[in-house]
């Protein structure tokens, strides 16, 4: 689950970073709009948190930014604790909820997971390609009703490479989406998990399998007979 975050106040960007981590969520925490915006152009964010002060642009015209492009990601925002217009005009201007400072990170934690499973939303429901599913709320994988443990990156590319069922789903993705943007990855990280993971598919009889194309990235086949 990827979560892009505009907050311009480091030390709160960095307990959400924090706090949202040990919850399962991977975050990418932006000071300005234009670089936050500029992150959303290039990832498939899961949701976004939103500071509504920001230093460079008014935050509702972010929120109206992010409605336009054709994203379904639900929009959170953070608003003061006086801020009662901010959080209409938040919502009007297209915001999915809002959280007032000073939260608890369980809270902001829960109102993003309601978010995420509303329907269409990234935690909705079951993903199936053949005999295999992937329960996105728990997490398990499931082979012919079978559960069968992966890790959790594993987890994390396989679903990635399940919503693009039969798409090419770039490295560079794989890498931004499972490790963070800009990270520093080995270069061979995302080769040796897809490996890993192309082999387990096979070892538990899974009918899909994922295709390399080189120098491009991966695509994951429903090879049902
Ligand atoms: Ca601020």
């Amino acid at each position: 689950m990827r979560v892009l975050l505009f907050e311009d106040h480091s030390r709160l960007a960095n307990s959400i970073v924090k706090g949202l981590a040990g919850l399962g969520f991977g975050v990418d925490a932006f000071a300005t709009a234009r670089d936050g915006l500029n992150a959303f152009k290039t990832i498939a964010y899961d949701a976004i948190v939103l500071d509504l002060g920001l230093p460079d642009r008014d935050g509702l015209e972010v929120v109206q930014d992010l409605r336009k492009a054709s994203s379904c990601a639900p929009i959170l925002i953070l608003t003061a604790r006086d801020g009662i217009d901010d959080r209409v005009s938040g919502l009007d201007a297209g915001a999915d909820d809002y959280v007032v400072k000073p939260f608890a990170m369980t809270e902001l934690a829960a109102r993003l997971r309601a978010l995420l499973r509303r329907p269409g939303r990234a935690l909705g429901g079951v993903l199936a390609i053949g005999n295999l599913q992937l329960q996105t709320v728990s997490r398990q994988v499931m082979v012919d009703g079978k559960s069968v443990h992966f890790s959790v990156r594993e987890v994390q590319a396989l679903e990635l490479l399940m919503r693009r069922e039969g798409q090419i789903v770039a490295k560079s993705n794989l890498e931004d989406s499972l490790y963070g943007l800009g990270k520093n990855v080995s270069p061979n990280s995302i080769e040796v998990l897809i490996s890993r993971l192309r082999r387990r598919l096979g070892s538990i009889g899974a009918s899909c399998s994922i295709h390399t194309l080189y120098g491009i990235g991966y695509l994951l086949k429903d090879e049902t007979p």
